[in-house]
């Protein structure tokens, strides 16, 4: 008599037995489908065996097996697994998250054909240049005529859908579904000769990688924005990919980078596939399935990328490490930089973690020996550096957040026909709105939280929870109708901007103004073309967009910034001051940077003016070392809520008891709660947290393994919604 042990996706630790019918042959990391209460399940076998600790007759035979072989490489199997133990989350639903959707719900492991545009008949007698008067229907046409485009491929190539569905009407293209074509790219690979010749930084860069490209090496690539990273990335895998090897490349957010993605496209002729948001679900798991083949050459992709199976892995590289979209917020908390250096190791291949400015965390990981770090000071492209200043307002009259000093200078920038980019981290129009004659606030009940004008759509959301409700007339309090706002967002910079330069521009690039599919690529289009223009915008301006024009950035609201409850709060400023004075004078224009703050004297500031990140990052690592904080303590929270704000806070005293007791608890460690989080509600649910600091990594892990069977006996853990995560970045 045989037995499997099957996890299925449920959000509980547990394996579940079965009986294996004679004829069935199961693979361990296979799919099977079996009886699961009054339906049936998929499950993801993890053993087979000769003996059962569960009566026989309580068992149940599986119904069906559905893959010959494992779905998993043995690296990826090994990987997973110790996710499974190193971020305490349920086995099912682990394995579960790291295969396309499909596979999730039982569908066989092959390709189906996909949508493809190809030119008709028609199409290919017509001239391209005969549609002159519609440049992106030429486009679209003379790339039709190159070959076939599936789909998915349409935006990354940078055509345009509506073009698309253009050339249609009039007969010129069609859709039709194809199988995918399966043709091994070694045999003809090339690279494209239209390559830089490397500086003596990158040069040498590229040497130190290639020497160990056949095993395991972590490497941070510090480079400054456009010092050239990106170039040493695609050198680097000219040779992985000569070798026949495969490439995995995450980003951390694809819409961002067409320009990037056209680069890789453009210097291989091998197959690049990008896992963007628009793929359906046969388009993923295409891809899945090509990378696994080793028929496609490179994968670019966000996070969970990184789960993509490879044949021939060669190479990780991860651009813009320190990005916190690596880490998943919610569910199964992972760092994907973390996991991806684990799958490194694994696959004894090299990491490239590339950034202009690192996580604490890696730079400590470079001082302890861990990883190894390269270096490139200087830009490639230009040499000229930009003028940094920081402008004491302390005092000073603003004009809608803007201090006349700014605004003479943004009008030298414009009358240059140059563009000033204005950063300021809040959306909407004004982050709340009050009555002036009683002083009720504008509040969302559910989370306690003032809620944000928002002008344009004229209501009230909060940011939270998302909820909205149209804008008052009246006070709700007292019935007056003076309601003033209060505070200052991106909307309401763009209103006061438009009056004072009548003549200019203007681009708002935030949450509310990009969700529009394409609408976020509309504007950098826009802007791209140059010409005076102001930008305004959210942090989502300081992600990896190239602005050639731009020579003017200031940061408005510093001191907000600088001054925070969060002990991350400084590094976060620091990279995002970096990265947005990164963009200024990209070309070969000068550019200049200008920070409004009432503290010009604080310490992070001239330390990050006048020394740079990386010296601001060695006296910040310094104060955490101090402080007993990650780096260099290992850190764990624990999330509890509930919905009358007595049992979140009651459970996690009783867990902080539990911890306490346990005979693995030594006196390192540091328990601090429970303490109410940073938003201490939320859609109408009272948030809580306790936090454990711990000198070693081991003596945590061992003691939270330990204590988490317990868990379910306390008395309020049915009561409240909890959750654990390890390495959490946000408190
Ligand atoms: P990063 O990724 O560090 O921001 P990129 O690789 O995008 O930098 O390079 C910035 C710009 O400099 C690009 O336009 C790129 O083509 C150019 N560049 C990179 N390396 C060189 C080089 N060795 N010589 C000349 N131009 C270069
Ligand atoms: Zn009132
Ligand atoms: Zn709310």
């Amino acid at each position: 008599m045989s037995f499997v042990n099957v996890t299925l996706q449920v959000p509980f630790a547990r394996i579940f037995s079965y009986l294996l019918p004679d004829n069935a042959t199961p693979t361990i990391g296979g799919r099977v489908r079996v009886p699961f209460g009054q339906r049936q399940a998929i499950g993801i076998v993890t053993a087979i065996h000769n003996h059962s600790d569960v009566a026989l007759d309580k068992l149940r035979p599986i119904s069906d097996v559905l893959d010959s072989q494992s779905l998993f490489s043995d690296s990826l199997w090994r990987i997973l697994h110790w996710a499974i133990g190193y971020y305490h989350y349920p086995a099912g639903a682990v394995l579960f998250h790291a295969l396309p959707v499909l596979l999730r719900q039982g569908k066989p492991a092959t390709i189906a054909p996909l949508w493809q545009w190809f030119a008709t008949e028609q199409g290919l007698s017509t001239l391209p240049k005969n549609l002159k008067r519609a440049p992106k229907q030429q486009q679209a046409l003379a790339s039709l005529l190159r070959g076939p485009v599936y789909r998915h491929q349409v935006s990354e190539l940078q055509l345009a859908n509506t073009a698309l569905q253009a050339l249609r009407a009039k007969g010129l293209c069609d859709l039709r579904l194809r199988t995918a074509d399966t043709h091994d790219w070694r045999p003809e690979f090339r690279v494209n000769d239209k390559r830089q010749r490397l500086n003596t930084e990158q040069a040498a860069a590229v040497g130190a990688i290639r020497n160990e490209d056949n095993r395991f090496a972590a490497w941070l690539l510090a480079g400054v924005t456009g010092s050239g990273k990106t170039e040493v990335y695609l050198t680097v895998l000219e040779n992985i990919l000569t070798k026949g090897q495969q490439a995995l490349v995450l980003v951390p957010e694809i819409s961002l980078m067409p320009q990037t993605i056209a680069r890789f496209r453009e210097r291989f002729n091998a197959p690049v596939e990008v896992l963007h948001s628009g793929l359906n679900d046969n388009e993923r798991l295409a891809v899945w399935m090509k990378a696994r083949r080793g028929e496609c050459a490179i994968v670019i992709g966000t996070r969970s990328a990184l789960f993509t199976p490879f044949a021939r892995l060669g190479i990780i590289v991860i651009d813009e490490e320190h990005d916190s979209s690596y880490k998943q917020h919610e569910g199964w908390r992972y760092h994907a930089r973390d996991l991806a250096v684990f799958r490194a190791r694994e696959e004894k291949i090299p990491i490239v973690l590339g950034t202009a400015t690192p996580a604490l965390e890696t730079i400590y990981n470079v001082q302890k020996k861990k990883y190894r770090q390269l270096t490139l000071d200087k830009r490639a492209s230009s040499d000229k550096p930009t003028g940094q200043k920081l402008l004491d307002i302390k005092g000073l009259a603003l004009t809608n957040g803007l201090s006349t000093p700014l605004l003479d200078k943004m009008r030298i920038h414009l009358q240059a026909d140059n563009q000033v980019m204005l950063f300021l981290n809040r959306r909407g129009f004004a982050p709340a709105l009050l009555c002036h004659e009683c002083g009720w606030i504008a509040e969302c009940q559910r989370c306690d939280h003032y809620y944000t004008l928002h002008q344009y759509q004229r209501q009230l959301r909060c940011h939270y929870c998302d909820s909205q409700r149209p804008l008052p007339y009246q006070c709700l309090q007292c019935g007056s109708t003076q309601l003033v706002t209060f505070g200052l967002g991106t909307e309401q910079l763009e209103a006061a901007l438009t009056p004072l330069f009548p003549s200019v521009p203007i681009t708002r690039i935030d949450r509310d103004t990009t969700a529009r599919k394409g609408a976020l690529e509309n504007y950098l289009n826009q802007v791209q073309l140059g010409g005076k223009r102001i930008l305004i915008g959210t942090q989502m301006l300081a992600k990896g967009h190239h602005f050639p024009n731009v020579t003017l950035v200031s940061l408005l609201d510093v001191d907000g910034a600088i001054f925070s409850g969060d002990f991350r709060a400084a590094e976060r400023f620091a990279q995002l001051y970096t990265q947005v004075a990164g963009r200024a004078g990209r070309a070969d224009k000068q550019g200049e940077v200008l920070l409004q703050t009432c503290h010009p004297e604080h310490p992070l500031l001239q330390t990050l003016l006048h020394r740079g990140y990386m010296e601001f990052a060695r006296q910040t690592l310094q104060e955490r070392h101090q402080a007993g904080l990650p780096p260099f303590t290992s850190h764990i929270v624990f999330r509890a809520d509930d919905h009358d704000n007595h049992q979140a806070g009651l459970f996690l005293e009783q867990l902080r008891q539990l911890l306490d007791d346990s005979p693995l608890r030594d006196n390192a460690l540091w328990l601090i709660g429970p303490i109410p989080a940073l938003a201490p509600k939320r859609s109408g649910r009272f948030r809580w947290q306790l936090l454990l600091f711990h000198p070693s990594r081991l003596q945590l892990q061992r003691l939270v393994t330990a204590s988490l069977p317990l868990v379910s006996t306390l008395l309020q853990s049915r009561k409240v919604k909890w959750s654990l995560d390890v390495d959490p970045l946000d408190n």
